[in-house]
């Protein structure tokens, strides 16, 4: 069925969206419209809105608005469109791991010989590996027919399941029950003005994790064997912690791309959570964070990418779930990377709510829920904290949560009035330092109190100061009490609520 909206003047669709908001409403939600394909950013809402606003594929001509129900009609709506205004509406659950005939695709798919899991793991196990060290460290750079045999695999698996999007793109669920599962959305550099909204993401799975024996790698005494030379199975570099599984996928990957805004979708590893896949290496490599990580983020905005709102979205089931910024020695992310989250709901996730590198990020009217069980005690040694965390290891039900907001290198963090619910859990991990230097918090809940953010986190580790050189302009609305969000939030974010 097509679309007349087209045909209607700039003035009426106006007289739309107030009629639309009209009634016994609550607060103000932006892009309200009759179509909600057609509906833009509002004004000032969030960074996304800085310069010029986003109104995505909503002048799309009849023949670019499309309604697609498999990967191959989503991929052929986005070519045939390209740079075009484009609506491509989303009708129930597609697959991106399929193939043109709609079939699933799986590791045996995308294997290319002689790839193994078990072999793998064998070649690069610590106990092998991490023998000898190069400046303290495991090499990280992997060698060997495995490896290049996982890199070749996971290749074949991104032509499949990487949707790039053009620029001035409209992604939108159809209803209540609109899903892209096991794939991976890229907004990559020059690419501008995209709208994804109403749409459940689910399960991001990279079937190739790679083995990183580097990552989180400590010669640490304190645990027994661990010292820089080897002498045998019982002492040696391959006794100390550290290593970790990484992954490829994000469910949405703004890569370089600009003016982007996500609303009232949701983001979650659905039925295949990492809790299925436990650590593999033996004791010091069987932390509860060595599992084989097969997700990566959940929405992560890298490599100079800028000017984001995400609004009324639902993260659940998850562990790293927003990295702004991915890496300290970045040389393009200065000035850039400005993002806003507003009325998120953050629940049963680890870490990165966000973590934020470079980019001024406002973060305002957002819901944390966690359980902190088996999180690090400060008061403990990484050993002890190890040790402590395998004997309840079988009462942790979900994702550990960690930390909310990370404040990482030259990052600018403005957070208001965000609320945090989070049994067991410390004020400090509501925000930590990861190697910024300025954080502004006000109003922020945490498990029913008024705390102050910055002084606990201050506390913590080493100091930030409240000074971070800009204040927020750009609000769809004014800022709910921190005491009025958490029912507002629940019943507004996420899809099917447009
Ligand atoms: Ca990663
Ligand atoms: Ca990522």
């Amino acid at each position: 069925m097509k679309k007349r909206v087209l045909a209607l003047s700039v003035a009426t669709i106006g007289l739309m969206v107030a009629c639309a908001s009209e009634g016994p409403s609550k607060s103000p939600v932006a892009g309200k419209a009759s179509d909600p394909g057609r509906a833009v950013l509002a004004a000032n809402d969030g960074w996304a809105a800085a310069e010029g606003g986003v109104t995505g594929g909503a002048a799309a001509k009849p023949e670019h608005d499309v309604t697609v129900t498999s990967r191959k009609a989503l991929v052929d709506a986005l070519a045939l469109a390209g740079n075009a205004p484009k609506i491509i509406r989303i009708k129930g659950t597609i697959n991106l791991s399929t193939d043109d005939a709609g079939r699933e695709l799986t590791a045996k798919d995308y294997a290319v010989a002689p790839y193994n899991f078990d072999e793998y793991m064998k070649v690069y196990a610590p106990a092998v590996w991490n023998k000898t060290l190069v400046k303290g460290r495991p090499v990280r750079n992997l060698t060997g027919p495995q490896e290049e045999a996982r890199k070749a695999s996971v290749t074949r698996q991104r032509e499949q399941v990487t949707i790039q999007l053009p620029s001035n793109t409209t992604l939108i669920g159809l209803g209540k029950d609109a899903k892209l599962v096991r794939g991976n959305i890229w907004i990559g550099a020059g690419v501008e003005n995209v709208i994804i909204r109403n749409i459940a993401f689910e399960d991001a799975f990279d079937y190739f994790p790679a083995w990183d024996p580097g990552d989180s790698f400590k010669i640490d005494k304190s645990y027994p064997g661990c010292q820089e030379n080897y002498v045998d199975a019982k002492a040696g570099p391959q006794l100390c912690p550290g290593g970790r599984w990484n992954s490829e996928y994000d469910s949405i990957s703004i890569n370089g791309g600009k003016r982007v805004w996500i609303d009232h979708c949701s983001f979650s590893d659905g039925a295949r959570s990492d809790k299925l896949f436990p650590p593999v290496f033996p004791f010091p490599h069987n932390e509860i964070t060595q599992k084989v990580q097969h997700h990566d983020g959940a929405v992560d905005v890298t490599n100079a990418a800028d000017l984001v709102t995400i609004s009324y979205s639902v993260f659940r089931d998850h562990d790293k779930t927003n990295l702004i910024g991915g890496s300290d020695s970045s040389k393009i992310d200065g000035g850039k990377l400005r993002v806003t989250f507003h009325h998120n709901w953050f629940e049963n996730v680890g870490q990165r709510m966000p973590r934020v590198r470079f980019g001024k990020v406002h973060v305002y009217n957002n819901v944390y829920i966690g359980d902190a069980t088996g999180s690090d005690d400060s008061k403990l040694s990484p050993y002890q904290n190890h040790v402590a965390s395998l004997a309840i290891k079988s009462k942790i039900t979900g994702n550990i949560f960690r930390q909310g907001l990370g404040i990482g290198k030259e990052s600018a963090v403005y957070s208001e009035a965000n609320v945090f619910e989070i049994a067991n859990g410390s004020v400090a991990q509501a925000a930590g330092n990861m190697g910024g230097s300025v954080f502004f918090d006000a109003g922020t809940l945490f498990n029913g109190k008024v705390v102050d953010l910055l002084a606990a986190i201050n506390e913590a580790g080493k100091p930030l100061s409240a000074e971070v050189g800009w204040k927020p302009t750009l609000y769809a609305a004014k800022p709910l009490p921190a005491t009025e969000v958490a029912a507002h939030v629940k019943a507004q974010a996420g899809p099917g609520k447009l």
